[in-house]
């Protein structure tokens, strides 16, 4: 790979733009995502959020869910925001019924676990791996991680309140998923984490 990794956001649904300007404003070139083939030509992948009912079924109509599937377990690196968390999640509660995910991580997530009350909100997060301040992590109908398994790294927890403790940042390995959106709020280090693992990869 080039100085310049190549990473593609999966365009079918959600904030895609925001992601690719938080991309190529750290050096990365980014690419929207809609074909099969165009998986082949990009060094990582960004699922963003939106509403991960309406991308599963979409990746299916488009036929992007096996070759999704395929290049995640052989190795892609890909970063999932808030639906997009929930895309790369092995196993989801109260997914609707048939919903299905790419997958990759070992672990449980649930949809719009925080709940009507605070269907936004926005937490200061120390995130493991990201140097300086806790980051400003904003939800939206956010999923949390309910469960992980040996394998896989939790990087940030609600630090305080009532949803105190809840995993809300995990790693395995090359894949990186936040129940949070960082492409919203100015704050690149998540990103800037991502990338730097997508280098890594080459
Ligand atoms: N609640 C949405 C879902 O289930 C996620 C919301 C988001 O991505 N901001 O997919």
């Amino acid at each position: 790979m080039s100085a310049t990794p190549t990473i593609g956001v999966l365009a079918l649904q959600g904030d895609v733009a925001e992601h690719q300007r938080v991309l190529d404003g750290l050096g990365a070139r980014s690419v929207p995502v809609l074909r099969a083939e165009q998986l082949d030509r990009v060094d990582g992948l960004v699922v963003p959020g939106g509403e991960s009912t309406t991308m599963s079924k979409l990746a299916v109509r488009y036929d992007l869910m096996e070759p999704l599937r395929k290049h995640v377990r052989s190795g892609l690196p890909a970063y999932g925001t808030c639906a997009g968390m929930i895309m790369l999640a092995d196993r989801i509660l109260d997914g609707t019924a048939g919903q299905e995910t790419i997958g990759g991580i070992d672990m449980t997530v649930r949809r719009n676990a925080f709940g009507r009350q605070t269907e936004s909100f926005e937490a200061a997060v120390r995130i493991d791996g990201v140097a300086g301040d806790p980051f400003d992590a904003v939800f939206i109908r956010a999923p949390w991680v309910e469960s992980v398994g040996p394998g896989v790294a939790v990087l940030g927890q609600v630090p305080r309140g009532e949803r105190a403790g809840r995993i809300v940042a995990v790693r395995q390995g090359s894949l990186l998923a936040t129940s949070f959106h960082p492409e919203l709020t100015g704050d690149a280090r998540i990103h800037r984490l991502f990338v730097d693992m997508v280098k890594g990869h080459a």
